[in-house]
């Protein structure tokens, strides 16, 4: 797949490599047409300079008819849609028709990249929820297992960006604004959702330096690309690399904030500490964590009503305060389940691990079938199952 492969070039290259070295690093591009989302396009295009003559944007939701060498004979179409990843990522639905038998039905392959499950979310998805209640027929699922074993079983993101926003309160971002400098680590695309939430809750700018703003406005709303301002003393809400969210990173940011404000003289220095926030993909594990940050949370922040939620890690260190917020851009185990409950694919393809994945296949069957086992035991499949012959 050159549509997945580009994409996770974005997205991983972005995560691996420091800023500046990776735009130059793609434009040499010459393997193909790489076929992706309208974001993807200008991102491929603007920050690793591929050529655009070989990079072809489709639309979301409209089929799209492949021509390729390898289909001859066969009639392919495709269609992308949101895969609630980072920005630009999506869902490939193939439908392959033999023109000799019209009357047959099309052999469909979902491919759904790097994705996150969510019902809610994705029932909104017309083909999804086709293939959701029956009325299309999923022939192959290639899917991402990046989280396939129970012991990744995290948070919503909802709930974590919830989270984010309890512990930007409990430090007080409302009545002492101009004490506290909050600094929200990122790559250079995904997880965006947390510090867009702690900006418009607030009412708050997002400073970011010029490469971020480029980057963002590809894909930011306008509502919220005028949330970001390249100017700090505009605001307390700062988003750096991931790798500054560190405690000798964070306070080199306090010290050179308070030296631009022209702290140290009569005025004093503009903040007095700094909050640093880290969203993570998979360090958290619900049970293990969960009595060190009660640990935590009671030498950080003793006098105040509102706590720390538990999914939070928190550490604490003279000025420098740093949340570790669980927040991942690839489905749960749990979540796992719930798609091919959802889906029922004849065949599942697993793309992360794929030397385990027989193993992985089994492991989710399995728990797709003691969750029929357990909600039959309850009567809650029956009423279900019901539901979906009466709808159909
Ligand atoms: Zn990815």
């Amino acid at each position: 797949m050159i549509q997945k492969s580009t994409k996770e070039k974005v997205a991983d290259t972005a995560a691996r490599k420091r800023t500046n070295t990776w735009s130059t690093k793609d434009k040499n591009w010459d393997a193909g047409t790489i076929y992706c989302s309208p974001v993807t396009y200008k991102l491929v295009v603007q920050e690793l300079r591929v050529d655009p003559k070989y990079v072809c944007a489709i639309p979301l939701n409209t089929p799209f008819t492949v021509v390729s060498p390898d289909c001859l004979g066969r009639d392919v179409t495709v269609s992308l849609c949101e895969a609630n990843h980072c920005p630009g990522a999506v869902l490939f639905f193939f439908t392959i028709r033999n023109p000799a038998k019209p009357r047959s039905p099309p052999t469909t392959v979902l491919h759904v990249g790097d994705f996150r499950w969510d019902r809610a979310y994705m029932q909104n998805i017309e083909i999804i929820s086709k293939i959701c209640s029956r009325k299309v027929r999923l022939n192959e699922l290639y899917l991402d297992t990046t989280y396939c074993d129970a012991k990744y079983d995290f948070p919503a993101q909802r709930d974590s960006i919830d989270a984010a926003l309890k512990c930007v309160e409990v430090e007080g971002i409302g009545s002492e604004s101009g004490k506290t400098l909050f600094v929200f680590g990122a790559y250079t695309i995904g997880k965006e959702k947390i510090f867009v939430a702690v900006a418009r809750m607030f009412g708050k700018k997002i400073w970011v330096d010029a490469r971020r703003e480029k980057v963002l406005k590809t894909f930011f709303s306008d509502e919220d690309a005028k949330m970001l301002t390249r100017n700090k003393a505009e605001t307390n809400v700062w988003v750096v690399g991931l790798g500054q969210i560190v405690n000798k990173g964070l306070k080199e940011i306090l010290d050179d904030a308070n030296k631009r404000s022209g702290g140290g003289g009569l005025r004093g220095p503009k903040y007095q500490r700094v909050v640093g926030f880290r969203p993570s993909g998979w360090t958290y594990s619900g049970k293990s964590t969960k009595k060190k940050d009660a640990m935590l949370q009671t030498t950080l922040a003793p006098q105040k009503k509102t706590k720390i939620p538990d999914i939070v890690a928190s550490r604490k260190s003279g000025v420098v305060s740093i949340y570790g917020i669980p927040y991942s851009e690839h489905s749960s185990f749990s979540e796992l389940v719930d798609c091919l409950m959802c889906l029922q694919p004849q065949n599942i393809i697993p793309t992360v691990s794929a030397d385990k994945s027989r193993e992985q296949v089994t492991l989710l069957l399995d728990s797709c079938r003691a969750l029929i086992k357990e909600e039959k035991d309850s009567g809650v499949h029956d009423e279900e199952e019901a539901k979906r012959r009466n709808a159909s």
